[in-house]
């Protein structure tokens, strides 16, 4: 089931030469949560605004719930659609306190206890009469995620919801958020210039630059396979390769060496593609194909990220950024070979 659509929708601002928002099309699942991604100015907040019914498309349709909000002849004011909305800053009334802040603008007879509802999902029972600037960063964020939720939306919007937050919070945050729309069965748009916070909370990534969708997919699909320059160098890191499809299309030849890829569907025997290989593909092994030298390494915990300088090619020297286990011994200037897994090779249009 569809909670909301978008058709082809198109903005402009007045006196601007280029679009903020492109021909973008999108279709998000009743219950799920999606995330536009990409950096600052690309069209991310627009799309919101958009859909909320603050800004008006020039052309396309926005149906919520399967009811047209914005199209040639119709227009649904924002107070009219099922919509919750969470800002950037929050935008809790200061002098109310916590019920009156959730409470408010809902209309509904049985208010005390919708808002009684809503703490519960958020943590927050007993802070009915706090001042909301005597609550922390987080608190005030499942404040502002309460008050959304409240009036039952058909989808929550969130612009840049962990942008205010420190690193630890922001983590705890992204788990928060996503389990209380999950509860809620609501249906969740975020905003977000951080792939690390798309990856962790989303269902579906919308990948967006200069007004376009670039690619959509899983966090898995959006990770392993991007598809083209742009999303494999701004989600995640990448090693880009030129190389030559082999026939039988299931290896490519490379600077260096043969390199898998199971996406032979889209190949030609003989063209020549551009490749992603994502650091996070690589493992150590005897007989791997691709022999280097560790050329630097840098522990992050998590991992070690090493760059490795490939040995078996004369033309030029070519540098990998590699992520192997953190107990690997190794030490620069270690050879080592490595072999590449197709599940993190993917052929990109530039
Ligand atoms: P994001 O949220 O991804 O950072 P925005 O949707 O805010 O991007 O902006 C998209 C583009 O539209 C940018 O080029 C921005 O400068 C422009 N823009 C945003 N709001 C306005 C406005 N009110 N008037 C004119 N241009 C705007
Ligand atoms: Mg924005």
């Amino acid at each position: 089931e569809t909670a909301i659509e978008l058709k082809g929708i198109s903005k402009t601002y007045k006196g601007e030469a280029r679009a903020a928002v492109c021909d973008v099309s999108l279709k998000v699942k009743r219950g799920s949560i999606i995330t536009l991604l990409g950096p600052s100015g690309c069209g991310k907040t627009t799309t919101l605004r958009l859909i909320a019914g603050f800004e008006r498309p020039e052309s396309g349709e926005i149906n919520i719930g399967g009811k047209l909000m914005a199209g040639d002849n119709t227009w649904v004011s924002p107070e009219k659609r099922k919509i919750g909305m969470v800002f950037q800053d929050y935008a809790l009334f200061p002098h109310l306190n916590v019920e009156e802040n959730i409470g408010f603008g809902y209309r509904g007879k049985d208010k005390k206890q919708r808002v009684q509802e809503v703490l519960e999902m958020v943590n927050l029972q007993g802070f009915e009469n706090k001042g909301v600037h005597h609550l922390s960063g987080g608190q005030q964020q499942r404040v502002a995620l309460a008050r959304a939720l409240a009036k039952r939306p058909e989808v929550v919007l969130l612009d840049e919801p962990f942008s205010n937050l420190d690193t630890n919070l922001k983590q705890t945050m992204r788990n928060e958020v996503k389990r209380i729309l999950k509860k809620a069965n609501a249906t969740g748009i975020l905003v977000s210039h951080d792939q690390k916070d798309a990856l962790a909370i989303s269902d579906e990534i919308v990948v967006m630059k200069d007004g376009i969708i670039q690619q959509k997919g899983s966090p898995k699909k959006i990770y392993q396979f991007p598809r083209n320059a742009f999303v494999a160098g701004f989600v995640g890191e990448s090693n880009m390769m030129e190389g030559v499809v082999e026939p039988g299309k299931r290896w490519i030849a490379t600077d260096i060496g043969r390199i898998p890829c199971n996406q032979y569907h889209i190949l030609t025997e003989g063209e020549e593609v551009l490749l992603s290989l994502r650091p996070s593909g690589f493992e150590i092994a005897e007989e791997g194909d691709i022999k280097g030298v560790v050329e630097s390494l840098s522990y992050v915990g998590e991992y070690l990220e090493a760059r490795v300088a490939v040995v078996n090619q004369k033309k030029k020297k070519i540098s990998l950024l590699v992520y192997l286990h953190p107990n690997e011994i190794l030490k620069q200037g270690d050879p080592l070979n490595l072999r590449v897994s197709p599940n993190f090779v993917s052929v990109v249009k530039s």
